[in-house]
């Protein structure tokens, strides 16, 4: 059994989960479930980003403490995992004592590995005394603050500690030349290798007048503590994870799961500070697109919302894991539609899925008292097989995680078995007994097709194949069985029930 250790992007706690975040938790949800499936030993981590300077002014703002504010939202989070069926195995939060030491403990390593990575240095930049922040030139318009337009900006000298990036230029494009499959999909290597070609600069490490925050483990030269700044508290989480009360998180990670916003973070300056303190790279990270509705982003700051709560009410999670992970492809960017998600939903599940479970299972109980009969392997299974093939090949990492072409492999299965109904024509060949071997050789392998189906699904929609395996009579669960069990199936003798519809039709609506 191999290690699998897999993470996704620690969401900022300055707000509630949007869409955004979920696709993220959806599709590394998906691969972790995945990877338990095909016989790994998986580690799942998320976790919450508490500490900054806007989580200290939102909760200020709220007239709360920073911790009382992160612990709310945290709640909020978790809530919405629940719901979406999120299997993490542990949730971290960065404002953890267990977090802090492990920084503390992370810093003084580089320290003593590398004793140059890190130096003083005096930094000037434009102050926003109504942010408190240091703005940057992005951050302003017409040389004010975007959010303080009336105040005049500050110009502001400070002295910090530095973190030499600078001297990881070399190590890191020989690291990206030696393992193409650092950073995947491939077209986003083209842009941090442009990056490496420009050349690195320092960054900083440390800040002045933050107080909610890892406090950096050695004052500056004027006796001054100041804290760690948030990329060198938030990106090490993949590591002190593992320092947490009942962690069995591993080190190094299989796979970062991000958002190709943020891969210059984790594939130049989270690598460049392993290698300062002498600890191996995460093998992989994998970088998903954005999803837009309208066109627009989701994220807090372009104001473009969606209720997710209500996303998911209108047919269920597993519905809406399904459609985000079909429609959008997990390695570029997508829109969601209310049409769309309604005529997925109809297309396949209703009328694809659920039609086929419904049919073959009344099937079974009319002409087999409810026992699967028993049949040899036909055609269906031979394809079958080969789509299964492929969406293995799109879930093992061997080409990334194009979760869209898993199920587009899927996909093709239902459509295979209800075509063999349409084919075959069970209910003629229920006519005459001198068609019985026939009539259960291909009920035999309609109960297979669905019985792979919902192997096979159970990383997508968790819920939906367990009442389809379920319905089946298959032993045990369908998420503890094996890929590999499933291609070799076997369900002679499954006593199936049919229950209610897998997938009933949505009521009309008018989309909102
Ligand atoms: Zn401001």
């Amino acid at each position: 059994m191999s290690s699998f250790f897999i993470t996704c992007a620690i969401d900022y706690a300055n707000g509630d989960p949007h869409l955004g975040h979920a696709l993220e938790k959806i599709g590394a949800d998906a691969i972790a479930r995945a990877h338990r499936q095909l016989g790994d030993d998986v580690w799942f981590l998320i976790g919450m980003d508490e500490h900054g300077q806007k989580v200290a002014q939102t909760a200020e703002a709220a007239g709360v403490a920073p911790q009382q504010f992160v612990d709310g939202v945290a709640e909020r989070f978790t809530a919405m995992w629940a719901t979406l069926g999120i299997s993490h195995d542990q949730f971290m939060r960065t404002s953890h004592a267990a977090h802090h030491a492990a920084v503390t403990a992370l810093l003084e390593r580089i320290f003593a590995e590398t004793p140059d990575a890190f130096y003083e240095r005096s930094y000037t930049g434009e102050y926003c005394v109504g942010c408190e922040s240091f703005k940057q030139a992005a951050d302003l318009h017409e040389g004010r603050c975007a959010l303080h337009p009336t105040r005049t900006l500050e110009a502001v000298t400070e002295r910090n500690w530095f973190f030499r990036l600078s001297a990881y230029t070399e190590r890191l494009k020989a690291h990206f030349a030696a393992h193409p499959e650092f950073l995947q999909p491939a077209h986003r290597r083209n842009e941090i290798l442009s990056l490496l070609e420009q050349g690195l600069e320092d960054i900083s490490a440390s800040r002045a007048r933050i107080a909610w925050g890892v406090p950096f483990p050695r004052p500056i030269s004027t006796g001054e503590t100041q804290t760690t700044y948030v990329w060198f508290d938030a990106l090490p989480n993949y590591w002190t994870a593992q320092f947490f009360p009942g962690s069995r998180a591993p080190w190094p990670a299989s796979v970062h799961v991000v958002g190709k916003d943020i891969t210059r973070f984790h594939t130049v300056i989270w690598p460049a500070m392993l290698m300062a303190a002498g600890l191996p790279l995460p093998a992989q990270v994998w970088a998903h697109g954005f999803i837009t509705l309208g066109g627009e982003r989701f994220s807090k700051s372009a104001g473009v919302k969606l209720e997710l709560s209500e996303a998911i009410a209108r047919l269920g999670p597993d519905a809406f894991r399904y459609y985000l992970l079909r429609d959008i492809p997990f390695d570029g960017d997508g829109a969601f539609s209310w049409e769309r998600f309604e005529a997925v939903y109809t297309a396949e599940l209703a009328n694809g899925l659920g039609n086929l479970a419904s049919r073959t299972t009344a099937m079974v109980e009319k002409y087999c008292d409810g026992v699967v009969p028993a049949g040899a392997r036909t055609a269906e299974d031979a394809a079958d097989l080969a789509d299964y093939a492929e969406a293995r090949a799109a879930l093992d990492g061997s080409n990334g995680y194009p979760l869209h072409e898993a199920l587009a492999a899927i996909v093709r299965t239902i459509g295979r078995a209800n075509q063999a109904i349409q084919d075959a024509k069970p209910w003629v060949l229920a006519k005459d007994p001198a068609n019985r071997p026939e009539l259960e050789r291909v009920l035999a392998s309609l109960v297979r097709q669905l019985a792979r189906q919902a192997v096979y699904l159970a990383p997508f929609m968790p819920g939906k194949a367990e009442a389809l395996w379920t319905a089946l009579g298959g032993p045990g669960t369908a998420a503890a069985t094996a890929f590999a069990t499933a291609d070799a199936l076997d369900c002679t003798g499954w006593r199936v029930t049919k229950g209610e519809g897998l997938f009933p039709r949505p009521e009309p609506t008018t989309a909102p």
